[in-house]
């Protein structure tokens, strides 16, 4: 496609303001890239960066783009782990940093923000009406609520426990591709029952719309009383979350656990010494304080009939906090000491165990690598396995890191078809269309195709990623 840039400049800064269209290189460069650690390539560079104000000025580069079937992508912050948060294709990227409005209606029951909000400063703000953001990712520092909407990503909070955001969501405002602004939902804290389009558009990946207004109901702040367990493996806490399912034992709001390797690293990052086995963390969660202090025991109780070597509650704050950030310590050895190819297997709750071995074994024996670290840790009360192949190198080339990538994830989706598992926090598309065809069939592809169609007619937003890519 043949674009003058500086005359698409011009017209960009025409709708959003000089300050607020870019096309310099070290710009546009910032916003080809993701997390994830293959090289950017011609094809993922921008043409152009818009950061609009609202949803008028969102609605004026949309009707713009769509006009010249200009292919325009979403940028919250860019920290998906899945390859949602790159532009397959040149593109205008559309950043929603400045629509950061937060307006809490308390004698309603909710809040409306703008999509640009980072979760952890819009967790802060809640906090005086006593509110709970039942979003977790570890990345809330810097990951939008817009970008968590968009994937409908509850992170660490376990689904069955309170569910995902969008069971929050009482309403949206959303531009279309065409530039038509929908406002969807309600302002009752009663959701509509029915086809209703907020529905669709919570989870819609920016492949239907760009989201400029989130209103949510505001949940009152539960209080928490934490759980540390040891355990001599990690098939050991596997065991546990199949008994707690299979027995109706109340699901913590978290149940994190580090593999073997996984809890030495993050223990001793944070000065802790470092266990022999595995570990799980849970908290529980209760409207009351008292409600809480008998959760706890009662889950300790059924713990302490589990294989667990050692299991307690840590009233200590201080210690919890240390136990808790082990884990984003491990994190930060696989994402940023080398080069980590992630996958995400949620089993059917029976299967857990075999698919947890199964993954590890495909991790070990991979094609396209050798010399890789197994390295596992996540959200298991979930259940959600995230089987990580580590190499302790970023100097490898972007032709292995992509056969890593693929091979990966072909062979982690194959673990979801064989066991019932749709993935739960990363998203559908993007590195996960095949998946979509090999689990549902050709015809539910077609309705998720025929879908985007009715919305984006043009193909303009986030194009390639319901294509899948690599
Ligand atoms: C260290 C680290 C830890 C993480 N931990 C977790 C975790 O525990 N659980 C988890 O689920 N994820 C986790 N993530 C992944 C990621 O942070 C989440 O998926 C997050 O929700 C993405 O937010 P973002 O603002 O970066 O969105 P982006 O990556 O910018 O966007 C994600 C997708 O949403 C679309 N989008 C963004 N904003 C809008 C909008 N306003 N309207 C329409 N579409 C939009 C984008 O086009 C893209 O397709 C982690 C990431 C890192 C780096």
């Amino acid at each position: 496609m043949n674009v003058d840039l500086k005359q698409l400049t011009r017209d960009l800064a025409e709708r959003v303001g000089e300050e607020n269209a870019f096309s310099d290189r070290p710009t546009v460069l910032a916003y080809a890239k993701d997390t994830m650690p293959w090289d950017v390539e011609a094809h993922h560079m921008p043409y152009a960066v818009v950061r609009p104000a609202d949803a008028r000025e969102t609605a004026a580069v949309l009707a713009y783009a769509n006009d010249r079937k200009i292919p325009v992508h979403t940028h919250g912050s860019g920290t998906s782990l899945v390859g949602l948060g790159r532009p397959k294709t040149n593109a205008i990227v559309l950043d929603t940093g400045r629509m950061q409005e937060l307006s809490v209606f308390s004698e309603r029951g909710y809040f409306e923000v703008g999509p640009g909000m980072h979760i952890g400063k819009l967790r802060k703000a809640l906090a005086p009406y006593n509110a709970l953001l039942p979003v977790f990712p570890g990345s809330e520092p810097v990951a939008t609520i817009g970008g968590s909407i968009a994937v409908n990503t509850s992170a660490h909070a376990v689904d069955a426990s309170i569910g995902k955001p969008g069971d929050y969501v009482l309403g949206l405002e959303a531009v279309l591709p065409t530039g038509e602004i929908l406002q969807t939902g309600t302002q009752s804290t009663r959701k509509p029952a029915g086809i209703e389009a907020t529905k669709f558009l919570v989870g819609s990946e920016g492949l239907l719309c760009v989201i400029t207004k989130i209103r949510m109901r505001i949940i009152p702040r539960p209080h928490m009383a934490n759980i540390v367990a040891h355990y001599r493996s990690t098939e050991d806490i596997l065991d546990t979350v199949m008994t707690m399912y299979r027995q109706g034992v109340p699901t913590p709001l978290f149940f994190e656990y580090l593999d073997e390797k996984a809890a030495r690293i993050g223990f001793e990052a944070v000065g802790l010494a470092p266990p022999t086995g595995a570990v799980a963390m849970m908290s529980m969660h209760s409207a009351t304080e008292a409600g809480c202090r008998e959760k706890a025991r009662l889950f300790l109780e059924f713990l302490q009939g589990s294989s667990a070597t050692d299991s307690r509650i840590v009233t200590d704050e201080a210690e919890w906090g240390k136990i808790w950030s082990s884990r984003s310590e491990a994190g930060n050895y696989v994402y940023r000491l080398g080069s980590t190819f992630g996958s995400e297997v949620t089993p059917r709750v029976d299967k857990l165990k075999e698919a947890f071995r199964e993954a590890k074994q495909i991790i070990l024996n991979l094609e396209s690598v050798q010399g890789n670290e197994f390295v596992s840790f996540g959200h298991i009360g979930a259940p959600t396995i995230h089987a990580y192949a580590f190499l302790p190198t970023k100097d490898i080339p972007n032709e292995v890191k992509k056969a890593v990538t693929l091979e990966v994830r072909e062979k982690t989706e194959a673990l979801n078809v064989k066991y019932g598992g749709c993935g739960g926090e990363w998203g559908l598309t993007a590195q996960r269309a095949g998946f979509l065809m090999k689990k549902f069939g050709p015809a539910y592809v077609e309705v998720l195709t025929r879908l985007k169609r009715a919305f984006d007619p043009e193909n303009i937003l986030n194009r390639g990623n319901l294509e899948g890519w690599l």
